[in-house]
């Protein structure tokens, strides 16, 4: 019986390889009765922010390469979150509640597999374990962590984005539509003259946030929160979130700034503001939206907050294959390791799973696949000796993309990793693999 500790993206990933190649394993979740400070329900796989997976364009995008490769691979997230999805352009976004449902019945339904409702606060002795307890690892566990690893776990902190009632929106002051015509045109945007914008700016650079701790200020660059954008200029986010570009088509007038918004379900009733986390008071987000027309009288669902991130030093401690240098039984999976995203995080436990699944074949050498595949390529990130060692999400610099020319290299990049992940693929089936 192999112990999984975190019933979230990665670890049921784990759980379903394991289960798939005959190996039963329990999944320790200490959710619903202690739960994090972003989970809002007791079930696994659950998504605490957006309910984006992002793109499912592999010829074009990075994060759509990596779910071309892992479909290959059988993922179960990505099953789900196709049989879930709600319209969203190029983007495979899903209703929320169905998707960790979904996930949650097949997993309660595997006879190999059982669920253990509680908080782990240590790892069993003797027993091979997989720790996938994510960014938000429970206090007790990440003191433990810290004492068997004789080392500090590093803390930082991200931000997460605004959710709000659909019908606290006024539509008439907004057009539906995705940027460039692309895409299936349910985003919600709404125009902001220069006047308009001026106050909106004048609002957040002046909004009252959070205080926070010297370490905390350490953001992760992709995930910035909005008002540290607007320091930077006034016109800052008019080149990123609030870029106007891309509407020609809706109106002759082009606006000075768009703010938008995307559907969180099916039904429409939630949309969330692209791009908008942030460390504001709860007070002041609700005065800074008061200034976009569209959001006056706007209800917020979920406010934009800032939130825990614990990893590993991965490249010190664990083998290219996830397992802890020194106790070989021990393996790590999902953003733990340092990997950053929703569908990097659930590879993550694809790719410990196969990886155990060989070790308890009793294969010495373990096969995971090549850095030409950007699955190869992340797990080598996480994994290879380096300085500042910093979470990394799926994309092209990954790739040793400079053998080929610009205008073919996402083409060759693609085409070179789905090739390399179909022969990784036919080597674990030769080796019995049921993938
Ligand atoms: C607030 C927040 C917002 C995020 N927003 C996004 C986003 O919008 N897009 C994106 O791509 N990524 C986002 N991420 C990053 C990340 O991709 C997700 O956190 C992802 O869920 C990580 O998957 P995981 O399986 O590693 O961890 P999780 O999905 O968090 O699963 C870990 C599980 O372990 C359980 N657990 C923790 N400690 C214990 C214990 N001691 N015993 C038993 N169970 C335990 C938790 O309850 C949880 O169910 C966000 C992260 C956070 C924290």
């Amino acid at each position: 019986m192999i112990d999984i500790i975190g019933g979230g993206l990665a670890g049921v990933e784990a759980a379903r390889i394991l289960s798939r190649n005959g190996f039963c394993c329990r999944i320790i979740e200490m959710r619903p009765g202690k739960m994090t400070e972003a989970h809002k329900s007791g079930a696994l796989a659950e998504l605490v922010c957006s309910n984006s997976l992002k793109s499912d364009d592999p010829l074009c995008n990075s994060k759509g390469l990596l779910k071309k490769e892992m479909r290959l691979l059988g993922s179960l997230v990505l099953e789900a979150a196709d049989e879930c999805a709600v319209p969203a352009g190029l983007s495979l976004n899903v209703d929320r509640e169905r998707f960790s449902t979904l996930i949650t019945e097949r997993i309660a339904g595997d006879p190999n597999i059982e669920i253990v409702r509680e908080e782990a606060l240590s790892i069993r002795t003797g027993r091979t374990s997989i720790i996938a307890t994510g960014p938000l690892t429970s206090g007790a566990m990440a003191e433990y962590l810290r004492s068997v690893l004789r080392r500090d776990a590093v803390y930082f902190f991200d931000a997460v984005s605004i959710v709000l009632e659909a019908g606290s929106i006024d539509k008439s002051r907004c057009f539906s539509g995705s940027r460039y015509g692309k895409g299936s045109g349910n985003i919600l945007n709404m125009p902001l003259d220069r006047d308009e914008y001026g106050l909106f700016y004048n609002t957040l650079v002046n909004a009252r946030t959070y205080p926070l701790k010297e370490f905390e200020k350490n953001f992760f660059e992709a995930c910035l929160p909005i008002e540290v954008v607007a320091k930077r200029g006034f016109d800052a986010l008019t080149f990123g979130t609030l870029r106007p570009v891309g509407f020609a088509e809706y109106s002759s007038v082009r606006p000075f700034a768009v703010v938008q918004a995307r559907p969180e379900s099916l039904l429409f009733d939630a949309y969330e503001l692209i791009g908008f986390q942030t460390n504001l008071l709860q007070s002041e987000q609700a005065r800074l939206l008061s200034t976009v027309p569209a959001l006056k009288n706007a209800k917020f669902i979920r406010y934009g907050m800032m939130h825990r991130n614990i990893y590993i030093d991965s490249p010190e401690l664990l083998n290219n294959d996830l397992s802890l240098k020194g106790n070989e039984k021990i393996y790590f999976a999902g953003q733990i390791t340092g990997v950053e995203g929703y569908i990097e995080s659930a590879l993550c436990g694809i790719l410990c799973g196969l990886s155990l699944v060989q070790k308890l074949m009793g294969f010495k050498d373990i096969l995971m696949p090549s850095s030409r595949t950007l699955s190869g390529a992340l797990l080598n990130y996480i994994t290879s000796p380096q300085k500042g060692f910093q979470p990394m999400g799926a994309n092209y610099s990954l790739l040793n993309g400079g053998r080929f020319a610009r205008k073919i290299r996402k083409t060759r990049l693609h085409d070179e990793a789905i090739a390399e992940m179909i022969s990784y693929i036919v080597k674990l089936r030769e080796r019995g693999l049921n993938i």
